[in-house]
């Protein structure tokens, strides 16, 4: 349980300046930004006549109180299964025809767009959730929040090509995350498929499979011909028996954020896949420091849902804005609950990027600034089209520089450019990188205003070309 002195004070609607004061008197030294501890927190609300509700850091943090549910209340739920494997492997091949072996299509009408997951059921009745965005990236956006929301890993390698860079990636992902993994071996259709060196392979990265001894199941496939995905379907449902997986349908939803975006026409949507309870039409959501009441739940064939329950993939209306990939959510009880979560989130996310403060925010006020006062990270903010452009902007700019300098993307996200953007560039001195999107005109006069830059772009390496040359010229030799 931690707090800073200026939080406490923004609770108990009382001046920080006067809660300092008070611990000063107590012989304590501190700054509004300090973090208290907990007793001393508590003494400080009683002193100024408040009573202490204690909320533990996680209930702030994620919206929620993290606390266990009760085994009884736990019913089994479907697996969530990633696809992993190196380019061109096959995943979204595989992913594709994986869609395919679900009959609930039929009567339902088949799977219409593309919404981040999707869930199919088998001729068994059993079920299962495929994350279809292939690829590591979201898997570690969501592992760095600390977001699990994989059961299983389907590593897909191709019986004519082997183990590949990516493929141990994969691996090591999975292995980091302690995600169980099946392996697919797919092209097996291939005159020179080699699926028995796929597994030699494997072996020398530590992956055991069954026939050699281990327990990793192993499947040989075709995603092309459509070969071998009975057998893998059932190999997932056999992993998934071995973990129990449950959840507790009957309380409020929380989960993960898988994708989101701006639509021209229905605003912010963001998929979400309910880890526990279920998530309803009218609900109060909070996803990261975005919030707002579930107007719509839709599903993959773009019918809309009255709930969502345990491993059910969604896309949600209503947002606010776009939480990123990873993100947990969580159901609150009201809008004002809501909105003080998400207070405190946007205080944090500012509180953490006031790096450089003051003045204005082009880029070459910030060069000039980092000059004098020796600081090493340039802070930016990156607006795109869609959340691929942000990511991958963000990647690349994190990547330049060296120890002197470095870029710090302090907020990335798909969108056009907003005044609470400007805002957050400003407190950060950072200048603004839209990719691909305008600024509205309340966003424009407001960056006139406070002298924020705002710079647009359509090619990704123009914006790469444009940092790099700032960031040489900082390292220049002054003359
Ligand atoms: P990804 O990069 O891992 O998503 O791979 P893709 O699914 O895009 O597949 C890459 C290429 O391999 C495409 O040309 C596919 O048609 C081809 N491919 C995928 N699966 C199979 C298969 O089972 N057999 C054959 N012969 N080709 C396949």
């Amino acid at each position: 349980e931690r707090i800073t002195v200026q939080e406490l004070a923004n609770r108990m609607a009382e001046r920080a300046a006067d809660i300092v004061k008070f611990l000063m008197q107590q012989g304590q030294m501190v700054r509004a930004n300090d973090v208290l501890d907990a007793d001393d927190a508590e003494l400080i609300v009683e002193e100024f006549g408040h009573t202490v509700k204690r909320v533990s850091e996680a209930d702030v943090e994620t919206g929620f109180i993290s606390e266990a549910d009760p085994e009884e209340s736990k019913k089994p739920r479907a697996p969530v299964v990633a696809v992993m494997g190196h380019v061109d492997h096959g995943k979204t091949s595989l992913l594709d025809a994986l869609r395919e072996t679900d009959v609930a299509a039929g009567e339902a009408g088949g799977i219409t767009q593309h919404i981040g997951a999707y869930q199919v059921q088998l001729k068994s009745g059993d079920k299962i959730t495929f994350l279809d965005t292939p690829g590591h990236a979201a898997f570690s956006a969501m592992r760095s929040r600390g977001a699990q929301a994989t059961d299983i890993v389907i590593l897909v390698v191709a019986a004519d090509d082997g183990v590949m860079p990516q493929t141990i990636e994969a691996i090591n992902h999975a292995r980091a995350a302690k995600v169980p993994m099946i392996v697919a071996v797919n092209k097996i259709d291939k005159p020179d498929a080699k699926p028995e060196k796929v597994l030699q392979d494997l072996l020398q990265h530590e992956v055991v499979v069954e026939s050699m001894g281990g327990d990793v199941q192993t499947v040989n496939v075709s995603a092309l011909k459509r070969l071998g995905l009975e057998e893998l379907t059932e190999a997932i449902t056999l992993q998934a028996e071995v973990l129990e997986l449950k959840a507790n349908p009957d309380r409020s939803a929380e989960g993960v954020v898988i994708e989101s975006q701006i639509d021209k026409g229905r605003g912010p949507v963001a998929t979400v896949l309910v880890k526990r309870g279920t998530l309803k039409r009218g609900d109060i959501v909070v996803a990261g420091a975005q919030w707002g009441k579930v107007r719509a739940l839709v599903n993959e064939r773009g019918q809309q849902m009255a709930e969502a329950g345990p491993s059910l993939p969604a896309e949600i209306l209503g947002l606010d804005g776009a939480p990123e990939p990873g993100e947990v959510f969580a159901v609150v009880e009201n809008e004002s609950r809501a909105r003080e979560i998400v207070a405190y989130r946007q205080r944090q996310l500012r509180e953490r990027s006031a790096l450089v403060t003051g003045g204005g925010a082009s880029l070459e006020q910030m060069m000039a600034k980092l000059k004098q006062a020796d600081v090493t990270e340039m802070p930016l903010l990156v607006k795109a089209d869609v959340q691929g452009s942000a990511e991958a902007i963000t990647a690349a700019l994190e990547k330049l520089g060296n120890e002197e300098v470095r870029a710090r993307v302090i907020h990335s996200a798909p969108g056009g450019v907003s005044e609470s953007d400007v805002l957050l560039a400003k407190t950060s001195g950072a200048p603004i990188f839209a990719f691909n999107v305008r600024a509205n005109k309340q966003a424009r006069e407001l960056a006139e205003a406070e002298g924020v830059e705002i710079r647009y772009y359509s090619v990704i390496y123009d914006v790469i070309d444009d940092v790099k040359a700032t960031m040489e010229g900082l390292l220049a030799p002054e003359k």
